[in-house]
């Protein structure tokens, strides 16, 4: 099979690949539906993380089992199903407290911008759907796979609760889908911090009530602005750069919550600010399968529509052009038909 390959800055190549094969007994392999390229993708494309030799690329996916391993006992062939980029076991300390990232015995789904994928661990990992979804929700389910699950932590991990005030710092396709997942737990206001009119635009379309495109002290102040001073109740903080998250605390009320979901790259917080800042802090990789049961449910029933974040959908031998597109902010999310 041919599917993306990584090998160094600015170097994705769609080129001939092994194709996936059952290795341990847990194992499923997937026929892939569709997959698409991530933002934290654009750091080894950028060359802010290294890559030392040639790797497969992609961690976002859904399809239909193709093959399970002889100790798989709650999935079959033909099913369609949904995962992430961590496999979990979901029955160790770790995953029954929620924090399905942070497994015993989690390893990493790689890989996946290519027809087919072994996925570990399969019984803990994927979520199948009662039926075969209608071809118009798989990109919304596939969206469910990364994106939507590490918007809606985000917003869960800030506290985002009925009448509230929520910033989303941020305005890629996690950002938009924290909106979305604002707007779903209640949020009273959401203020969506963007300068890309196509964004803002999606972002008021999944729930936004303000834009403030100022940022740094000037975004801050605009924040207190339009709190009477107060600063957000919820703070989600979406990109994972120094500035984004010292704007993330700087915009939060004392008492005020502020999640992190962007991997850090070079953020450094001091100890004495954050300590008269009062706020909580809660992050990290997003433990989406805690939420894919109810985010699937979302979907089929029509109730949410995060398939609108991919505005670039290219046949998958295109995948160079998707993340050229995503690099220079042509497109918000490329998604990828296998
Ligand atoms: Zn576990």
């Amino acid at each position: 099979m041919k599917g993306a390959v990584i090998h160094g800055a600015r170097d994705v190549r769609y080129e001939e690949r092994a194709e996936p094969k059952i290795v341990e007994p847990t194992d499923a392999i997937l026929k892939l539906s569709a997959t698409c390229i991530c933002g934290s993708d654009l750091w080894p494309y950028r060359g802010i993380s290294q890559t030392r030799e040639p790797t497969p690329i992609g961690h976002e996916y859904c399809g239909i089992v193709e093959e399970v391993g002889s100790q798989v006992t709650s999935l079959r062939p033909g099913q369609f199903v949904i995962g992430s980029f961590f496999a979990s076991d979901n029955t160790c300390p770790h995953c029954l407290a929620g924090y399905q990232t942070s497994c015993q015995h989690r390893q990493p789904v790689g890989g996946a911008q290519a027809p087919m994928l072994r996925v570990p661990l399969a019984d803990g990992t994927l979520v199948a759907t009662r039926d075969v979804p209608s071809a118009e929700l798989v990109p919304s389910l596939l969206a469910a796979s990364d994106v939507l699950g590490t918007g809606w932590f985000a917003a869960d991990a800030a506290n985002v609760k009925p009448g509230k005030t929520v910033v989303v710092v941020g305005d890629g396709a996690v950002g938009l889908l924290a909106v979305l997942s604002a707007a779903q737990m209640g949020a009273e206001r959401i203020i969506a911090m963007s300068r890309h009119a196509p964004r803002q635009e999606l972002a008021r379309a999944f729930g936004a009530t303000d834009i403030v495109s100022e940022r740094d002290d000037a975004g801050i102040a605009r924040i207190k602005e339009l709190t009477r001073g107060i600063g957000a109740d919820s703070v989600l903080e979406c990109v994972g750069t120094q500035e984004s998250m010292l704007q993330a605390i700087g915009a939060a009320r004392p008492g005020g919550y502020v999640s992190y979901v962007g991997v850090p790259h070079g953020v450094e917080l001091d100890g004495q600010n954050l300590f008269f800042r009062h706020v909580h802090l809660h992050g990290g990789p997003a433990p989406v399968r805690r939420y894919l049961p109810k985010l699937i449910e979302l979907i089929l029933a029509r109730k949410i529509d995060p398939g609108k974040v991919f505005d670039l959908t290219l046949p998958l031998e295109q995948v160079a052009e998707g993340y050229r597109a995503m690099d220079e902010r042509r497109a918000i999310k490329t998604l990828l038909r296998p």
